[in-house]
């Protein structure tokens, strides 16, 4: 990946600090993202949540033999009736582990049971429920199909394909992949170093009493949580006085242990200006107005060899600037293949929402299924970006784009959802 200077942006026709759409903000972030190189070697349970660093290929077929989906009788097609029953001779079984060692010929009919290896002669399986046995004899109604009920060798996995690219993120389901080709140890890229910090005087740590105008300093568990949940290294480097040395001083230490810089608060109007000097002298950052609900202004830059996400300081607002605009990034930062974005679906939203257009709103809603089956989704109710407890309730965003206005009850909205299943 190209990167370019982050002073080259202000020489682009549309680049307008104070105004930044969503979208274009997200690709401006990316034009800069050099993801990490380093390898290391584990074995597959350690590895998930990691990136691929190297292509997983197949050296075998999976399954490894033509078996059965059934338990049942392995048969010869050729031997059944299309206008009434046959009766077959019973000459020996399969078992899941246990292939039978024979040559079925004509006449003849084998025991299966599912994931049992296809005796050598056989073509098709029998469910168990739809014969007769009588000692070794064995009774197929009409009515087979060629070939059902049986896995070819293959079917999963062929042998020679590329399983895996490098950028794979693994999940269950690619370690489940991975060792059923044998297959006990992979390369994955090095975890991501993020360290983040809160900013603000008004902020107090747990266990210390709250005085006049306190409040605790929530958004560094938040965003311990987030970053937990992408299985990256959170350094948490805790809260730090509004104090130019202070805050001079965490940036300083956080950019040498760290990849990633997250800071919270210290971005909005009043408060930007002595951060930006600061970080004028450290690096080279961006001050952005985007032009989104909640989370207007975000910062984004250079530290020394890190990355830093300035966040605003409300608690909302936190999590939705994360979601929308780190999570991608730090994705991509660990080698991750881009994911594209995350899906939308529509549904009906039965709350009335007011918005004016120009700005992309990301409102919390709980998404529920009606009795008649269809999906519905309406707002938590205050939304305000330091009603937190919005973003606990919620089951998902609201997606407001730019150009819509107000929403009446009944309208079609998009929404992401917070969780996903796996
Ligand atoms: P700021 O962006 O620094 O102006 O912060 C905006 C508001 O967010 C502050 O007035 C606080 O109420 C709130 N806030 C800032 N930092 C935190 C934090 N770490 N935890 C909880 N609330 C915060
Ligand atoms: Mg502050």
């Amino acid at each position: 990946m190209d990167t370019k200077s982050l002073a080259s942006l202000a020489a682009e026709s549309d680049y307008d600090p104070n105004s930044m759409p969503v979208a274009k903000a997200r690709e401006y972030i990316r034009s800069f993202l050099m993801p990490v190189t380093a390898i290391e070697r584990l074995h597959i349970r350690a590895a998930l949540g990691r990136v691929l660093a190297e292509d997983i290929r197949s050296t075998m077929n999976v399954p490894l033999d033509d078996n059965s989906a059934m338990d049942g009788y392995a048969v010869r097609f050729a031997d059944l009736k299309a206008d009434g029953p046959v009766t077959l001779t019973v000459i020996g079984a399969s078992f899941a582990g246990k292939p039978f060692g024979g040559q079925a010929g004509a006449g003849h009919a084998v025991r299966i049971m599912t994931g049992g290896v296809l005796p050598s002669g056989c073509d098709t399986v029998v469910m168990q429920e739809r014969v007769t046995v009588a000692g070794d004899r064995v009774t197929v109604p009409s009515g087979q199909q060629k070939a059902q009920n049986v896995r070819y060798a293959g079917d999963d996995i062929k042998r020679d394909a590329v399983v895996f690219a490098r950028g794979q993120i693994l999940r269950p389901a690619e370690l489940g992949m991975i060792a059923s080709l044998g297959i006990g140890e992979v390369s994955v890229y090095r975890k991501l170093r993020v360290a983040f910090f809160s900013t603000g005087d008004e902020l107090a740590a747990i266990g210390q009493t709250l005085g006049a105008g306190q409040l605790y300093d929530s958004n560094r568990y938040t965003i311990y949580g987030m970053l937990s949940r992408l299985g990256v290294d959170a350094i948490d480097m805790g809260t730090i006085r509004d104090d130019p040395a202070a805050i001079e001083a965490a940036f300083s230490e956080a950019s040498r242990a760290a990849d990633v810089v997250i800071t919270s608060g210290g971005v909005s109007v009043g408060e930007a200006d002595f951060v930006k000097q600061i970080l004028d002298r450290l690096g080279e950052v961006l001050f952005w107005k985007i032009a989104m609900k909640p989370g207007r202004p975000l910062a984004y830059g250079k530290i020394g060899g890190a990355h830093f996400f300035g966040l605003p300081g409300n608690p909302v607002s936190v999590m939705v600037t994360f979601y929308q605009f780190v999570q991608q990034a730090l994705l991509l930062l660990m080698g991750g293949a881009d994911a594209g974005s995350v899906p939308m679906l529509k549904a009906v939203c039965t709350t009335p929402i007011k918005k004016a257009p120009g700005r992309t709103e990301f409102q919390r809603g709980i998404l529920t299924q009606e009795p008649d089956g269809q999906w519905t989704v309406r707002v938590t109710g205050d939304q305000g970006s330091g009603i937190l407890s919005s973003m606990s309730r919620a089951n998902c965003f609201i997606v407001l784009p730019d150009g819509q206005g107000n929403t009446p009850a009944g309208a079609m909205v998009d929404v992401q959802l917070l969780e996903g299943l796996i």
